[in-house]
């Protein structure tokens, strides 16, 4: 069996409903099992999550805490991010699909560069300022089909921004599926509806507009699939990692923290992690200035040990409704990185294929279920997944 695995950045639960009223959701809900209730993991960002979707596993575990390493005194433009597979600590399903001899692609999906277990990889790189767009891809990516593809179709994007590069994410899957070699599995991750919801707020009519778009290019994904007549070994998995929320208000609160006990604050948007060498003073702090900070729960180290927090974090805060923590003066739109009381932090599952039911709900999951079902539909060795097997998708147990 082959694996086609999409993922949908920013749509969660309260977007179910509108997503399913779509051509290519629907019939795959209709065709296959949906759940509508998966609890993703905490923190909230896209790194961490789509980590998780790759091993089955927390960030306590796979080592990827949040989008970018903690580089509190760089410039917030100048800061790296988690780019390459080799910073995830856990076993993950490319490293367990290659052991199978399965040929695997990947298209945009974060924290998947410089891969030796991935034969096609257009991973999600960023060029910071001063770095070549073009040189920083080479470095992370399979150059030579990189190349291949630039020169043939690189024409057709318009920009390296959403949405067309997207757009471009749909185009690769499309001449990977009408090759030669179809890759055996494919990972790809749809990024419009995030950038939408950042740039414009959560119900927007761009965000709206984006999951109209992401409908087009799972039928476009699919309709490759279904002209290479690899349908009926084909498992389709469509997943989302997190919702938004509008958080207009923002508060600088690690330049506020230092000022007040000298302690540091890593934003995860709606969330930030605290560090420094006096966590007692920084809590204090925190309690003092609750409410002008935007702050709803301050975490405990217990709290987030609960959570399978990294381990590095000891404390933590979740920010009220409507809040984010921002590093510069900037407008904010929707935003994500809150706690997990909440339904925008309850994400989307389809799954479709061989030996999976059809037209089955599952009332709910949680999203380290998700690579351990993966691989045991497909055959393959995830010895590291915390998670549990989704029993109930399968026709035979
Ligand atoms: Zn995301």
């Amino acid at each position: 069996m082959r694996l086609c695995m999409i993922s949908l950045d920013a749509v969660a639960q309260p977007d179910a409903d509108r997503l399913l009223s779509l051509s290519a959701f629907s019939a795959l809900a209709e065709n296959g099992v949906f759940c509508g209730n998966v609890k993703t993991i905490y923190p909230t960002l896209t790194y961490p999550i789509h980590t998780s979707l790759l091993t089955g596993c927390f960030p306590a575990a796979h080592g990827i805490g949040h989008n970018q390493p903690f580089q509190p005194d760089t410039p917030p433009s100048m800061r790296k991010w988690y780019w390459s597979v080799g910073d995830i600590r856990a076993k993950t399903l490319y490293q367990a699909a290659k052991e199978k001899r399965m040929d695997v692609a990947s298209i945009l999906w974060p924290v998947s560069g410089k891969n030796r277990f991935v034969r096609w990889n257009f991973p999600e790189v960023l060029p910071l300022p001063g770095e070549s767009a073009v040189k920083k891809m080479l470095e992370y990516a399979s150059p030579v089909w990189i190349l291949r593809m630039e020169a043939r179709y690189g024409k057709t994007r318009k920009s390296i921004h959403q949405p067309d590069l997207d757009d471009y994410a749909a185009l690769l899957c499309e001449k990977l599926y009408a090759s030669r070699r179809p890759p055996d599995a494919l990972f790809v991750h749809l990024v419009d509806c995030d950038a939408m919801r950042h740039n414009y707020g959560v119900e927007s009519a761009e965000a709206h507009a984006a999951m109209e778009r992401l409908n087009r290019r799972v039928e476009r994904i699919i309709n490759a699939v279904r002209k290479a007549n690899l349908l009926d070994d084909m498992l389709f998995c469509v997943v989302s990692d997190h919702g938004q929320q509008d958080a207009p208000n923002g508060i600088l609160l690690d330049s506020e923290l230092q000022s007040a006990c000298g302690a540091r604050a890593q934003s995860l948007g709606m969330g930030a992690y605290i560090f420094g060498p006096d966590l007692a003073a920084a809590r204090k702090a925190l309690q003092a200035h609750q409410a002008e900070w935007g702050i709803k729960a301050i975490l405990s180290k217990e709290e987030l040990e609960a959570l399978h927090a990294p381990e590095n974090v000891k404390l933590a805060v979740d920010a009220l409704p409507g809040h984010c923590f921002i590093d510069r003066q900037e407008e904010t739109f929707g935003e994500h990185g809150f706690g997990l009381d909440c339904p925008q932090a309850r994400t989307l599952l389809w799954l479709s294929g061989p030996g999976i039911h059809i037209g089955r709900r599952i009332e709910e999951a949680n999203l380290i279920d998700i690579a351990p079902t993966l691989a045991k539909a497909l055959g393959l060795s995830l010895p590291d997944a915390e998670g549990k097997i989704l029993n109930e998708a399968f026709i035979q147990r």
